[in-house]
């Protein structure tokens, strides 16, 4: 049974009708405003790809309950279903040329799909009943969501009770009987200006005090007393077509001024002794997170390689020894952190609510060694490039008819090479290395997921460190 297959041109008319709450300097815009575009179109192509051979295996799933849906809005049943969520990121982020947008809504579902089971279970609220109901709006409307996780947070060393303004971590203000009212905000809050819904999760542990912090609840992006505050870029060019050029990002900061959420969007309510399951909602989403990022981030460094290969041979040096010593350098991160997420999926384990955990030491330790070396992989990129992204000229002089021509002299390199693809490629380069989306991309590659230090403690935390100082002891003759 095929029972929703939404096209892109829908999710548009549906996003471009929502009401204008999004504020882009200081200006409040439909999401029909061009500075949102590349990140829509990226979003869309989740969509129309569900009938493309190279991806009709990998984006449609056949959901337990629901019957055939997109994989994007699918719960995880086995090892397989990791795999093929990884493999699927992976291929599409090479279309987009970076983030598809959607791994935080799937994400963020698979996150609820264990704690309300388990709240529910054992604090005899309905939340788990609630999910499964969103869950089938969810599947049945191939629904494109955000996850709010991260908090403003204030000063770093108090704790969301300590902060002098109780706001800086989002909580419940008002429990009623239909629902609750939330305040404060979620900041670098990726694609929510042009997602439908927004999942809102708590953003660390909690200790008792901080019961009105554990708060979960999904939201249409328009919904009262939301207000997005966005910086939008993209690559848009002026002269020509290409691909890159669509690339845009958006990011949100979100703030809930009282909003009222209604109690079947509510999946963890806030109060009544619930803050443990914020603190296991928070670390659910982060391993889903950085195992959706074993698939996002080999795209990334794939498409370094790419330009860096190419740049290379443009400019007669692609055999040279040290050029193929850094191209090597970036295949191993980019398959290393791939193998780690297929290590994650096998190695996984089915959670009671019936969910497929992938492990928690095999994400981590991919996402650590993704994030270390994203800036390292922008070096090598840097280093065979030479100066040109960052000075290159203009599109308008180098199309112009009267410099134009002087430009595209100048700029050749290998004989066999045309000027325009030479100019082509450092424009690309100039977006990745120089431009505002390249650098998101790089704060991205080390904090999207959680900083590193949070990689480190879960790490840390899950890993037997004891049994191998008893190797240690039992090598160096060491008696216990
Ligand atoms: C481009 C981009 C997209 C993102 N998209 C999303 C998204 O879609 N949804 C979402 O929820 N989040 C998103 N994030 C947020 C991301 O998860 C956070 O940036 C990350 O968790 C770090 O939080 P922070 O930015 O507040 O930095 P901070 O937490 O302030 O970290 C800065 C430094 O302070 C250290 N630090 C912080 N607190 C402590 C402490 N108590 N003790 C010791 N050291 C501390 C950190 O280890 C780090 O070294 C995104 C981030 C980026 C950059």
């Amino acid at each position: 049974m095929l029972i929703t297959m939404k096209t892109s041109e829908e999710y548009l008319q549906k996003i471009y009708g929502m009401k204008h709450n999004v504020i882009i300097n200081g200006e409040n815009v439909g999401r029909d405003d061009p500075r949102l575009q590349g990140t829509a179109k990226t979003l869309a192509l989740t969509l129309d790809k569900v009938n493309d051979p190279e991806f009709k295996d990998l984006l449609n799933v056949e959901s337990p309950e629901f019957g055939t849906i997109n994989r994007f809005t699918h719960i995880h049943q086995s090892v397989d279903d990791l795999l093929k969520k990884q493999e699927l990121t992976r291929k599409i982020c090479r279309i987009s040329g970076g983030c598809i947008f959607r791994c935080m809504g799937i994400d963020s579902m698979n996150a609820l799909s264990i704690i309300t089971h388990r709240a529910e279970a054992m604090t005899g609220q309905p939340y788990n009943q609630r999910f499964k109901k969103y869950l089938k709006y969810w599947q049945e409307n191939d629904i494109i969501g955000s996850c709010a996780q991260t908090d403003v947070k204030g000063d770093r060393s108090l704790r969301p009770h300590q902060q002098a303004d109780p706001d800086l971590y989002v909580h419940v203000v008002e429990h009623r009987d239909d629902g609750i009212v939330v305040r404060g905000a979620k900041n670098h809050i990726t694609a929510a200006a042009v997602a439908e819904e927004i999942i809102v999760l708590p953003t660390r542990m909690l200790t008792p005090e901080e019961d009105e912090y554990a708060v979960a609840f999904a939201i249409p992006g328009d919904w009262d007393g939301v207000k997005l505050v966005t910086r939008a870029s993209s690559h848009k060019r002026d002269f020509y077509e290409c691909p890159y050029g669509d690339v845009g990002d958006v990011e949100n900061f979100i703030i809930f001024d009282d909003a009222f959420i209604p109690n079947d969007r509510v999946f963890l309510s806030g109060g009544k002794g619930e803050h443990a399951f914020g603190g296991w909602a928070a670390l659910l989403f982060a391993l889903y997170h950085r195992h959706s990022y074993t698939g996002c981030k080999p795209a990334t460094s794939e498409i370094i390689l790419g330009f860096s290969a190419l740049v290379s041979e443009y400019s007669g040096i692609e055999d040279k020894k040290h050029v193929q010593s850094k191209l090597a350098d970036l295949i191993s991160v980019s398959e290393l952190v791939y193998a780690a997420g297929i290590a994650a999926a096998y190695k996984g384990t089915k959670d009671e609510s019936g969910t497929m955990l992938p492990d928690t030491v095999f994400c981590n330790v991919g996402r650590k060694h993704a994030g270390k070396n994203y800036y390292h992989e922008l070096e090598i990129l840097a280093d065979l490039a030479g100066g040109l992204p960052a000075t290159l000229p203009h599109e308008a002089d180098y199309y112009d008819e009267t410099i134009g021509p002087l430009l595209q002299k100048y700029l050749k390199r290998k004989e066999d090479v045309p000027s325009e693809d030479i100019y082509k490629l450092y424009r690309a380069l100039s977006d990745m290395l120089c431009s505002s989306i390249g650098g998101v991309s790089a704060v991205a590659g080390v904090h999207g997921g959680g900083s590193p230090a949070m990689e480190d403690v879960a790490i840390l935390k899950q890993y037997d460190i004891d049994l191998r100082k008893k190797i240690a002891k039992y090598l160096a003759g060491i008696q216990e």
